[in-house]
């Protein structure tokens, strides 16, 4: 493989860990998972949530990838490395940036604040029903999710949090 392969495939695996991710928050942590992810979405004073399961699954998971990579097929391994750039990222974006669990920094403009907007708004929900903003690297324009609540509020398809729409 040439620099250049290993690169797109890096790049490929973080914009499709993007799509990944957002699957896996909209239909298992919001689905069958919510047992696990409920916690994220609740006040609470501990340090650690039940949610943060889905990291050490997701970190064996990628580990498995790395070996196989290593004992098997290489492309493997340069695959998983990309799902560990996106973890990274998500790390800091959502953990750091978003829910200030490692530092303070709250952006004050630009795509940082408007992907804390999505995120935030994505919290706006109460319950596992209904929700936007699934993803966390895309974050679309706080101004239609705003809206879309409000659709999910009036059709009875979710509890919005009032002070988060209106
Ligand atoms: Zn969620
Ligand atoms: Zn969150």
């Amino acid at each position: 493989m040439s620099v250049w392969e290993k690169l797109a495939i890096v790049v490929a695996s973080v914009a499709g860990m993007e799509l990944f991710a957002w699957a896996a928050h909209r239909y298992i942590m919001h689905g069958w998972g919510w047992a696990w992810h409920r916690d994220h979405h609740e006040p609470h004073d501990r340090v650690l949530e039940r949610n943060d399961l889905y990291a050490v699954v997701f970190g064996l998971g990628v580990m498995v990838l790395f070996l196989l990579g290593l004992f098997w097929q290489p492309v493997l391994w340069w695959v998983a490395l990309g799902i560990t750039v996106y973890g990274a990222i998500y790390t800091l974006v959502h953990d750091g940036i978003v829910h200030g669990r490692w530092f303070r920094w709250v952006p004050r403009r630009g795509y940082a604040k408007r992907l804390v907007q999505a995120h935030k708004l994505h919290h706006a929900t109460v319950g596992k029903k209904g929700g936007v903003s699934f993803g966390f690297v895309w974050a679309p324009d706080p101004a239609r999710l705003k809206a879309e609540l409000k659709r999910q509020r009036a059709s009875g398809l979710a509890t919005v949090r009032a002070a988060a729409v209106d």
